[in-house]
């Protein structure tokens, strides 16, 4: 299996996951891209992947379908450009010779589901959208705090090895704030100087791994003493024995954050 991110927009990447004869993508926000990339890998898409329903993530689906005849899946609770099949934690996907696993991960959007699979020729995959990105988080549009932290506390529980592919490129400036909220994290410089060194050369800094998440990634440490502290400094109203409370100041800071 292949796994490529096919860069979209300013900042999206559609992962596209292939075999050398059939292909899927994940959030075609456009359609271009993955029609240059079927043409020049001479790939037919079998399927295509949808997290939630925002237009940068869903903009390519009908053009796609329409050019390839792909099988369109995604979340049963949210509006996305139909014929697709309705799917929520819990279901399978089988593409590919591939079982996805779908789970809930609502608090960007409401319905938004992530895809987990355990390759047979390598580390397991999860296709998050935009719940979880390197070093950060998504927007809270339309969850609360409890409900995107119970997302994340999820995914966090994915095996270590697991791949992430994230819809964003914005590792640095996450890293930028991660190192704001944890300035003596040694793993986190570390992870920063390999990402600095990637985008210098405009490569991706992604998949990333989630036991490197667990280790850099402030919104998936909200129950460590030194997080709590910082969002507490932030906001001193917040009780940081409360992992939501701790959160939530966070990803407020966050919002803020230049
Ligand atoms: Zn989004
Ligand atoms: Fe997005």
């Amino acid at each position: 299996m292949n796994l490529l991110p096919l860069p979209a927009f300013s900042d999206n990447y559609i992962w596209m996951l292939h075999d050398g004869r059939h292909a899927l993508v994940v959030d075609p926000g456009e359609a271009e891209p993955v029609l240059q990339a079927l043409d020049r890998l001479g790939l037919r898409l079998q399927a295509i992947l949808v997290t939630h329903h925002h237009s940068d993530h869903v903009g390519g689906v009908q053009a796609l379908r329409e050019a390839t005849g792909a099988a369109v899946y995604g979340p049963a609770r949210e509006r996305i450009p139909a014929p697709a099949v309705a799917l929520a934690g819990g279901d399978q996907v089988e593409a590919l010779g591939l079982s996805f696993a779908v789970i809930d991960v609502p608090g960007h959007t409401a319905g938004h589901i992530a895809y987990h699979c355990t390759l047979a020729d390598g580390a397991p995959l999860l296709f998050c959208g935009d719940t979880l990105f390197s070093g950060g988080c998504g927007r809270l549009f339309e969850g609360t705090p409890a409900q995107m932290l119970a997302s994340l506390d999820a995914l966090a529980a994915l095996p270590g090895d697991t791949r992430i592919c994230c819809a964003h490129e914005y590792t640095l400036s996450n890293l930028r704030f991660a190192h704001v909220v944890e300035p003596r994290n040694a793993a986190l410089l570390h992870h920063s100087r390999e990402c600095e060194r990637l985008r210098a050369h405009n490569l991706p800094t992604l998949p990333s791994r989630m036991a490197l998440e667990r280790d850099i990634n402030p919104f998936l440490r909200v129950r460590l003493p030194a997080v709590a502290a910082a969002a507490r400094r932030r906001d001193p109203s917040v009780n940081t024995t409360d992992a939501v409370a701790v959160f939530a100041a966070l990803r407020e800071w966050k919002n803020e954050f230049r």
